[in-house]
C-alpha cells in the first residue's frame, strides 16, 4: 500500500520513460511520502503490440468489415506473417535478441506493406556496419505499418507517442472531450483500463496524481480518471504537468471536476506534498496552485505561504518502479541525426530550474516555471548523474532543459572530467556566441555528443540535432 500512485497517461515515448514522475518520486522520497509510478504508456504499447492482441484485433477489423484501403487489405491478407515475428521483433528493440538483426535485414523476413514504400538508401544512414540500426529501422517500419492498420480498422485515434491529441489540442472548450469520454471504451482504452485496475488493486493508494506533458495525454488521463471515479469514488485524482500548466490555467468548468479532484500549476513538488498532507488530514487545507471545487465552483487555492523547494532540496529523480528493461528503441527516419530522440534509454535530468535567457519575445516568460531561473551546482549535478548510473545502470543523459546554459555546461563537463566519468550526455541549447569552438571541445571530450535546438516559427516549433 502506498500514498500516491504517480501515473504518466498513454503515450509519450517509447525508447525512455518522460521524466516528471521520477522526479516528483525522488523529492517525495525526501520527505518520506511513499509512493509507486507507472508508465502507463509503454505498458499499454507492450500489450498491444503483442501476437496475442494482435490476433484479435485482425479478427475484430474483420468483424467490423473496417479492412477497406489496399494496404490494410494486403496487411490482412499478410496477417500470419506478420504476427510470427511479432513478439520477437518487440523484444528486440528492446535491446535483447540482438541476433535477430540479421535476419531483419535480409530482404524476405519482415512483411512490408506502405511504410517501406519511402524506404531510404540503407547504406547510405546506416553504412556497411551499422547492422543494428538499419534493423531497427526495418522493424520500426514494420510496427508502423501495423499502427497504420489499427488506425484504418480499429481506432483513428491511434499513435505511437500521443493519444486522441485533436482532443487535447482543443481542450479549454472541454466539450469534446467530455463528449468523447460519454462514448464506451475504445479497444485501446480497455487495455489501459485492465492495466490501470491491476495496478490500483496492488499499489491501494490514497491520491492518485496524472501527469500530462503534452495534448496527446489528456484524454487517457480523464479516461482513467473517469474509470477510478466510477469503481473507487472515495479514492481521489490530481492532474498536474506541462499541458496543464499552458492550457488550464484558466478552467472554470465544473465538469473537469468530475473527473479530478485537484488540478495543480507549475511545480509539482510542494502542491503535491499539501495535497497529500490534506488527504491525510482533511482540515489540513492550506493549497499551492491548486484548483478544486468548492461549493460547486471552481476556485483556485494559494494559501500556502511556504516558498517552492529549491533545486538542491529536491533530491534525485527515482526510476524505480519503472520497466526500464522493457522501453522500445525505434529509429523512425533513417537519418542518424534523429534517433537521439528515439533510439536508446536516456537517464532525464534538468541542470537549471526556468531558462537563464527569458528574452524570446514568443515565450510567456512570465510563467514561473521559465522565470524562476535558478542553476544546480555542476557538483549536485554529476552527484544525481552518479546516483541514476547506479540507480538504473545507464550512463547515458538527456538534460531536458528549454535552452540549457553555457557556462553550466562548462563546470558540468569539467566536473565530469575531474570524476574521471565516462557517460554519454547530449541537452537542448539556443544558438548564441557563448559556445566557441574551445567550449565545444570541452564538452566533447566530457562525452557530449549532440545538442539540439528548437527553432520556432509563427507557425510551429521544430527541432534541429546536431552532433
Ligand atoms: S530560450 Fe526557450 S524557454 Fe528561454 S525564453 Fe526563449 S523560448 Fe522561452
Amino acid at each position: 500500500m502506498k500514498d500516491l500512485l504517480l501515473i504518466t497517461p498513454p503515450f509519450t515515448q517509447l525508447n525512455t520513460p518522460y521524466p516528471a514522475t521520477a522526479y516528483l518520486k525522488g523529492f517525495l522520497n525526501t520527505k518520506n511520502i511513499s509512493s509507486f509510478q507507472m508508465d502507463l504508456g509503454i505498458e499499454v504499447i507492450l500489450e498491444l503490440f503483442s501476437k496475442k492482441t494482435f490476433e484479435t484485433l485482425f479478427n475484430i477489423a474483420k468483424e467490423r468489415d473496417a479492412v477497406v484501403s489496399e494496404n490494410a487489405q494486403r496487411i490482412y491478407n499478410l496477417k500470419d506473417d506478420y504476427l510470427t515475428p511479432l513478439d520477437a521483433v518487440v523484444s528486440f528493440l528492446q535491446g535483447k535478441n540482438q541476433t535477430l538483426a540479421r535476419q531483419i535485414c535480409t530482404s524476405n523476413f519482415l512483411p512490408r506493406a506502405s511504410r517501406f514504400n519511402q524506404l531510404d538508401d540503407m547504406d547510405w544512414a546506416f553504412g556497411e556496419m551499422g547492422m543494428q540500426d538499419k534493423a531497427k529501422h526495418l522493424a520500426t517500419l514494420y510496427l508502423e505499418d501495423l499502427s497504420d492498420f489499427i488506425i484504418e480498422c480499429i481506432d483513428p485515434n491511434f499513435g505511437f507517442s500521443r493519444y486522441a491529441e485533436r482532443l487535447g489540442q482543443s481542450a479549454n472548450a472541454f466539450h469534446e472531450l467530455h463528449e468523447q469520454l460519454q462514448n464506451e471504451p475504445t479497444f485501446i482504452d480497455a487495455i489501459t483500463l485492465r492495466i490501470l485496475e491491476r495496478c490500483l488493486k496492488q499499489v491501494q493508494p490514497k491520491l492518485v496524481c496524472f501527469s500530462v506533458p503534452f495534448p496527446g495525454n489528456l484524454y487517457a488521463a480523464f479516461r482513467c480518471a473517469q474509470y477510478i471515479k466510477a469503481h473507487y469514488p472515495d479514492l481521489k485524482t490530481a492532474m498536474g504537468g506541462g499541458f496543464p500548466n499552458t492550457e488550464l490555467r484558466s478552467v472554470t468548468d465544473q465538469r473537469v471536476f468530475e473527473y479530478f479532484d485537484f488540478i495543480t500549476l507549475d511545480d509539482g513538488e510542494l502542491p503535491i506534498e499539501l495535497l497529500n498532507a490534506h488527504i491525510q488530514n482533511p482540515t489540513s487545507k492550506t493549497f499551492k496552485r491548486t484548483f478544486l471545487l468548492e461549493n460547486d465552483v471552481v476556485t483556485y487555492k494559494n494559501n500556502a505561504t511556504l516558498p517552492d523547494y529549491k533545486q538542491q532540496q529536491v533530491g534525485t529523480p527515482d526510476y524505480n518502479d519503472l520497466l526500464l528493461d522493457r522501453y522500445i528503441s525505434v529509429i523512425e527516419i533513417a537519418n542518424p541525426m534523429h534517433s537521439l530522440w528515439s533510439d536508446g534509454r536516456w537517464n532525464k535530468l534538468t541542470m537549471a530550474h526556468g531558462c537563464y535567457w527569458g528574452k524570446c519575445t514568443f515565450c510567456d516568460i512570465s510563467l514561473d516555471y521559465i522565470k524562476i531561473y535558478e542553476p544546480i551546482a555542476a557538483a549536485l549535478l554529476v552527484d544525481r548523474m552518479e546516483q541514476l548510473m547506479a540507480q538504473t545502470g545507464e550512463r547515458g543523459f538527456h538534460f531536458v532543459d528549454e535552452a540549457a546554459p553555457p557556462a553550466l555546461m562548462k563546470a558540468l563537463a569539467l566536473e565530469i572530467l575531474k570524476r574521471k566519468l565516462t557517460v554519454t550526455w547530449w541537452t537542448n541549447i539556443r544558438f548564441e556566441k557563448n559556445f566557441t569552438k574551445d567550449l565545444c571541445h570541452l564538452l566533447k571530450a566530457s562525452g557530449c555528443i549532440a545538442v539540439s535546438r528548437r527553432i520556432r516559427s509563427g507557425l510551429r516549433p521544430f527541432i534541429k540535432t546536431y552532433r
